[in-house]
């Protein structure tokens, strides 16, 4: 199947590592401009390094007005990826106010921030869109030390329904991707012990961690036209683990 995305212009948030990064880097491969959006600026200037046509955007998104300014002149939006998310492990118990402010700003409130700018240009537009929310298999299965991330991510899937709902009527589809744990910087954070990472496994029918391009290829679908009736739906990427 060949999907390119000539002619589109695409804006991935959290592009400067992982799967945002991958992400950002295989839609500019398939044709789309890209607006990498992302806090670090040693990151986006690699990237661009690595990539001179995609167009960096430097901005930490857990700051509404700081996003409302950075992204004030990105011009039309066809395609949007809200990845960037961080994740503090923390016991239930020792959960923090600042940790769970954070998290919801970045995880939760961004992603509908952002969406908000997009979307708004698209319904204006009349031009139709694709939004991909990068979720995760948290969002529906409890995990040990992972409340907020759970609660964030829980969140990000009802929007995600939501928005289809509401956006659908305007030609824009809404869907999210649910990955399993993916060894990125974030992954790595939480599952670099064997042991632990042996009983998540376990748990997983496919029997091994998601790669960045497993997540990336599902993305690069939800955004595509071959997905033009698929709206509303959380994609597992996770071997299994959410049906079993
Ligand atoms: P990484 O931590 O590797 O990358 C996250 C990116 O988001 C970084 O570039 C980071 O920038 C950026 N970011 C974080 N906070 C902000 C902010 N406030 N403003 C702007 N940019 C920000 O994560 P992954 O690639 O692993 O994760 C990508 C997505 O996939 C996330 O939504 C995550 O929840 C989800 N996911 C990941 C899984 C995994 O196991 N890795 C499993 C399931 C879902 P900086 O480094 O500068 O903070």
């Amino acid at each position: 199947m060949e999907i390119t995305f000539a002619g589109k212009r695409a804006l991935v948030t959290g592009a400067g590592k992982g799967i945002g990064r991958a992400t950002a880097l295989a839609l500019s491969r398939c044709g789309a401009e890209v607006m990498a959006v992302t806090r670090t600026q040693a990151d986006l200037d690699s990237l661009v390094l690595e990539c001179p046509s995609i167009k960096p955007v430097c901005a930490d998104l857990s700051d509404w007005d700081a996003t409302e300014q950075a992204l004030k002149d990105v011009g039309p939006v066809d395609l949007l990826v809200n990845n960037a998310a961080c994740a503090k492990l923390q016991p239930f118990l020792e959960v923090t106010p600042e940790q769970f402010d954070i998290s919801f700003n970045v995880n939760v409130k961004a992603a509908l921030h952002v969406a908000q700018i997009v979307a708004r240009g698209m319904v204006a537009r009349g031009s139709g869109g694709s939004i991909v929310n990068i979720s995760s298999q948290a969002s529906q299965c409890a995990l040990r030390d992972h409340a907020v991330y759970c609660a964030t991510k829980g969140a990000l899937d009802m929007l995600t329904k939501v928005m289809a709902l509401e956006l659908g009527p305007y030609k824009i589809r809404v869907n999210s991707v649910n990955p399993t744990v993916v060894m990125t910087e974030m992954g790595r954070l939480g599952w670099s012990d064997p042991e632990k990472a042996k009983t998540m496994t376990s748990r997983i029918p496919l029997g091994r961690f998601a790669e960045v391009e497993d997540v990336v290829n599902s993305i690069l679908f939800l955004l595509s036209d071959k997905s033009a009736m698929t709206n509303g739906v959380t994609l597992p990427v996770d071997g299994g683990f959410l049906a079993c």
